[in-house]
């Protein structure tokens, strides 16, 4: 794919994405005119907006699911529901809080992740591990890290049934070379051989494209706010 054809899908994609925090940005620079207004107002939400039940930060060294409805993250910990095994930087659920619920009750549901989607989740956690021991690593090895990563957390990232074999392992390879420039970096390490990255090393920004399930009619906006087109 030349730059140019891999820069058009990318923004094609973000405009798919809705907004993610990066597109944002730049959004917001280029219209530098009112920042100080903008700032100001933008403090003042947040302050009254806040996170979770608990108004805490995000922890990006936990799982956190962001709501539909209010667009607020929340922490694993403070969720009620069972939500089963989960990893940070999961994007294939759909998440209500207990504040946007008409039954009060939160709404989970996972679904079965695309190989890119698992392949951008374990990428960001093992991103996050080395921020976290300071190695503050951005390329991870196919085959020593990202691959180890998705078979040890399989049954969390996704409600795809295991694969027996080990035909999946292509699979993988194929997608991080699909959206290199779009979703991932590559570099050939003389040791390691096949090195893969984030794209966006927001990790902040990594979320489910609730916009397209909207579309897709999985969401429908209701008077009472976003409900499941099948509640269960
Ligand atoms: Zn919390
Ligand atoms: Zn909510």
């Amino acid at each position: 794919m030349s730059s140019d054809a891999a820069e058009s899908y990318k923004k094609s994609k973000d405009s798919d994405a809705g907004s993610n925090n990066a597109h944002n940005n730049q959004s917001e620079s280029q219209k530098p005119g009112d920042n100080a207004e903008r700032n100001k107002s933008n403090k003042n939400s947040n302050e009254s907006q806040g996170n979770c039940y608990c108004g805490k930060d995000r922890n990006l060294n936990i799982a956190e699911l962001l709501c539909a409805s209010c667009n607020r993250w929340f922490h694993e910990s403070c969720i009620g529901y069972q939500l089963g095994k989960l990893v940070p930087f999961m994007t294939n659920y759909l998440f209500i809080c207990k504040n946007c619920s008409p039954t009060g009750l939160e709404t989970f549901k996972k679904n079965q992740a695309p190989f890119p989607q698992m392949c951008l989740t374990a990428i960001a956690n093992l991103r996050q591990e080395t921020v976290k021991d300071g190695s503050n690593r951005v390329l991870f090895s196919k085959d020593r890290e990202i691959i180890p990563y998705i078979d040890q957390y399989w049954e969390a990232m996704t409600t795809m049934p295991r694969r027996v074999t080990q035909s999946w392992y292509a699979t993988v390879q194929r997608a991080l070379i699909k959206d290199i420039q779009v979703l991932f970096t590559y570099e050939e390490d003389a040791n390691q051989g096949p090195m893969f990255g984030l794209y966006n090393m927001e990790l902040t920004a990594i979320k489910p494209n609730y916009e397209a399930m909207i579309k897709q009619g999985q969401l429908k906006v209701t008077d009472m706010g976003i409900a499941t087109s099948k509640l269960n």
